[in-house]
């Protein structure tokens, strides 16, 4: 039988300076709540020695388990077979470096108990981070909100807690360009959010360079709407509606002024705007083919190298 109350997914890529302090403020509060835990670090492809250190750590503590990926996979894949292999009847997902504290999780547990099945953490404010990652992620936040028609919430990143049953229907979504925090909110149930600030990072720097920003932000928008591919139906609307307009204009000019037509500057310029508005229509068009290309190829989303700490084996023999 499961007896393990909460598991908490850690992922991390190249997180050695930070990994042995997370692991300590994590095992610290989860030793408070009394239940009994599992500490699940994913390590995605890291190249440095966060791998060996929770190895390390896993020799002492039985609550630690560690899935070490084949390569990086990302965050959002790193997160997802942490969920994968989780056995507490709640599940939590928090960053490794120590930005989203630990010191919420009890009060995320709280309102588990009270029956809540999906508890998100939303962040009051961010310190400690570029202008530019704020301004992008508001911006971010509210393209999507229009898009999506504002189903799912703003300001929160991944840091939450799930039920047992968000989790198992999650196992069932397959879907290979994930946005977490979008399919958990597509699942429904009970859901609630608790507030908190978002700490600095507790040492070393992003593993989210822009491009896996952009990656991120795009899966977010193109998994949960299609509303960028209706550009190209309004566009073409609008654009031969007024290249209706400009040819009447044109034609009375002909007919009942006598001002010679000088136009090459407005036709490049026109034919500017055009191919570049077809072009990025295409672009678009492009975004979803790849991903539809990604999704029949049908590829297993990680490749699991090693796990370290799971109790498989034993779990069989007792079930029979
Ligand atoms: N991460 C990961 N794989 C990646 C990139 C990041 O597992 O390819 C992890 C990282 O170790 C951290 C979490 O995802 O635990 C969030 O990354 P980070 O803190 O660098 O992002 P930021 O907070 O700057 O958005
Ligand atoms: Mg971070």
């Amino acid at each position: 039988m499961n007896h393990i109350v909460c598991s908490v997914v850690v992922p991390m890529y190249n997180e050695e300076e930070v990994i042995g302090e997370t692991y300590r403020r994590l095992k610290e509060v989860m030793d408070e709540t009394g239940e009994a835990y599992e500490l699940i670090f994913v390590n995605d492809g890291s190249r440095d020695r966060s791998a060996e250190i929770i190895t390390e750590l896993a020799l002492k503590d039985k609550n630690i388990r560690l899935i070490d990926l084949s390569r990086n996979f990302g965050h959002q894949i790193a997160v997802t077979a942490g969920l994968d292999y989780a056995q507490g009847q709640a599940v939590v997902i928090i960053d490794a470096d120590l930005q989203d504290p630990p010191e919420v999780i009890p009060r995320m547990l709280e309102k588990w108990r009270e029956g809540y099945d999906v508890v998100y953490g939303k962040r009051l404010k961010r310190e400690g981070e570029t202008f530019f990652k704020k301004f992008t992620a508001y911006l971010f936040y509210r393209i999507l909100a229009a898009l999506t028609d504002g189903n799912i919430p703003k300001d929160t990143g991944d840091f939450r807690l799930i039920d047992r049953k968000v989790c198992d229907v999650m196992k069932n979504m397959n879907e290979k360009n994930r946005f977490l925090r979008g399919m958990i909110n597509w699942v429904g149930f009970r859901q609630t959010a608790v507030e908190y600030i978002r700490e600095e990072r507790w040492a070393g720097e992003t593993k989210y360079p822009l491009k896996k920003m952009l990656k991120l932000a795009s899966d977010g928008i193109l998994s949960f709407s299609y509303k960028p591919l209706k550009l190209a139906t309004y566009m073409g609307f609008l654009l031969s509606v007024s290249g209706f307009l400009y040819l009447i204009y044109v034609l009375y000019q002909k007919l009942f002024t006598d001002k010679t037509i000088t136009g090459w500057a407005s036709i490049i310029a026109v034919n500017l705007v055009f191919n570049g508005i077809t072009l990025l229509i295409l672009g678009i068009l492009g975004e979803y083919v790849g991903r539809i290309y990604e999704e029949v190829k049908n590829r297993p989303l990680y490749i699991v190298k090693k796990v370290v700490g799971f109790e498989f084996e034993k779990d069989e023999r007792e079930n029979g």
